[in-house]
């Protein structure tokens, strides 16, 4: 479950290489900082964070870091003339390097950094292997992506991890009218809407030439 958009690292021509490929969902990434956080603290809380196993909860302390780090980055980048979100970001990232007792560094290498680490941490076991989304700690879990018209499921893909928690909702002006499926007619299958997609106002009425996506329940015939 991917999304498109690209933050770069510089707006001048041929400097357009994407920051982040692809861009964080920044909803997603509190949801992820905020689960970090509590299973770090709660441990420290209750009193007896020494039974969790060694590097258990400095990994969470670290993930914590690097989250907060990243939405400052992303930030940052939203705005290239906001030289205090840049410093704050780079700030944030030496952070992340001080907690694994790593030198600092000038502020644009710290940010480059932490991308990679992002990256890294990604691709990695990101998840506690508790986590409550049931990805046993990958930070991916599969998920349905395709429906046959009578609603059986069909197919099946890696996703992020969300934790547990159900994705945000689409509200009816998204191109699934908010039923987080799309119909696809040509292969007679709804599909999963991965990402909230606005549209016009014309997307509310009737569906546009060209497109077929339904609005009704799956014991209606698609049009
Ligand atoms: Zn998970
Ligand atoms: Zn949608």
């Amino acid at each position: 479950m991917t999304l498109t958009i690209h933050a770069t690292t510089d707006t001048r021509p041929g400097a357009a290489h994407p920051a982040y490929d692809p861009t964080p969902s920044i909803p997603l990434l509190i949801t992820e900082l905020t689960h970090e956080e509590f299973w770090a603290r709660y441990a420290k809380a209750r009193g007896d964070a020494e039974h969790f196993a060694p590097g258990y909860l400095a990994a969470r302390e670290t993930a914590a870091l690097l989250l907060r780090a990243v939405i400052a980055d992303l930030f940052a980048l939203a705005d290239p003339a906001n030289t205090r979100a840049a410093a704050d970001a780079a700030a944030a990232a030496n952070r992340v390097r001080r907690k694994s007792l790593q030198m600092m560094l000038p502020a644009n290498a710290a940010r480059a950094w932490l991308r990679g680490e992002y990256e890294a941490w990604r691709n990695t076991e990101s998840h506690p292997p508790n986590c409550p989304g049931h990805c046993r700690g990958t930070g991916i879990v599969m998920v349905t992506t395709t429906w046959q018209d009578d609603g059986a499921p069909v197919w099946a893909e890696p996703a992020d991890c969300r934790r547990g928690e159900e994705d945000d909702p689409h509200a009816d002006d998204c191109l699934c009218h908010g039923t987080g499926q799309r119909w696809n007619a040509e292969s007679r299958e709804y599909e999963l809407c991965d990402r909230y997609t606005p549209g016009s106002d014309d997307a509310r009425g009737e569906p546009r030439a060209g497109e077929a996506w339904s609005t009704g329940p799956y014991d209606e015939e698609p049009f």
